[in-house]
């Protein structure tokens, strides 16, 4: 493991994570591209008392590390949010936004410096604070209405890989008709399985939702549409949030218990 490299420049746009006994835990990683046209814009943006956002980190694409925001105070960067049954997530998370034009200014891929710093980074933090593999989470996992970063290009496999985050290999014996539509029981068992993993499924986001799962999990196509493909990738999915929170929970009493 590498040694990270951090830069300093502080931005004044935080609050506080909350007044005890309120405070909620710790336990969330989200993470960003900033959709900028420069990682300097980004930063300044970042900075800018007016702007009201921020992050605590920001990834350049040549691997430069820049912390903004204290992790014991609270960043503005994910808005308005949900994700498993909880809101307001930037009470509970650390963000990190990761130099990247966006699909507003062109999309590309990740460079492997930056994704080398992102990986040091979050092993970084996930050393510690106590945040579970599905608690890694992208900006358009808890507000897909409105974003649609990291986006599709984000390579997911490798920090799973790496430990930070789940992302089963699909299972190629399973049958996938990516395209063709599901029946009634099907479909309402995928968005089940939607709701379980942690999106914020209602008629009015379901289609979003399914977007952002699969820019994230199938991220070949993201057009929305709940095909056979989608559907046993749901599964996949919610098979491993499950198993990952059993083994928190097993983690958690035997704690409780010893300590
Ligand atoms: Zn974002």
């Amino acid at each position: 493991m590498t040694t990270l490299d951090i830069r300093e420049r502080w931005s004044p746009n935080h609050g506080s994570r909350g007044e005890a006994p309120d405070i909620r835990p710790l336990n969330m990683l989200v993470l960003h591209y900033t959709g900028m046209q420069s990682a300097a814009a980004a930063l300044d943006r970042l900075c800018d008392p007016a702007a009201r956002v921020s992050a605590h980190y920001v990834v350049e694409e040549d691997g430069t590390v820049w912390r903004l925001v204290p992790e014991a105070r609270r960043a503005f960067h994910a808005g308005v949010s949900y994700w498993q049954g909880e809101r307001d997530l930037n009470y509970v998370s650390i963000g990190i936004e990761i130099v990247n034009p966006g699909h507003e200014w062109g999309y590309r891929p990740f460079p492997e410096a930056q994704m080398a710093a992102v990986e040091g980074l979050c092993r970084d933090i996930l050393a510690r604070h106590r945040i579970p593999p599905y608690r890694v989470v992208g900006h358009s996992d808890i507000a897909p209405d409105r974003k649609a970063d990291p986006g599709e290009l984000f390579d997911w496999p490798r920090l799973a890989r790496a430990g930070i985050g789940l992302w089963p290999p699909p299972d190629a014996a399973l049958p996938r008709r990516r395209g063709r539509g599901v029946g009634v029981v099907q479909r309402t068992g995928g968005l089940a399985d939607l709701a379980r993993i942690g999106y914020c499924v209602s008629a009015e986001t379901e289609q979003v939702a399914l977007a952002a799962f699969q820019r994230r999990f199938r991220p070949e196509r993201w057009d929305g549409h709940l095909d056979t493909e989608t559907c046993v990738r749901l599964r996949e999915v919610r098979l491993a949030v499950e198993a990952a929170q059993a083994a928190e929970a097993l983690r958690r009493s035997r704690f409780t218990r010893f300590n």
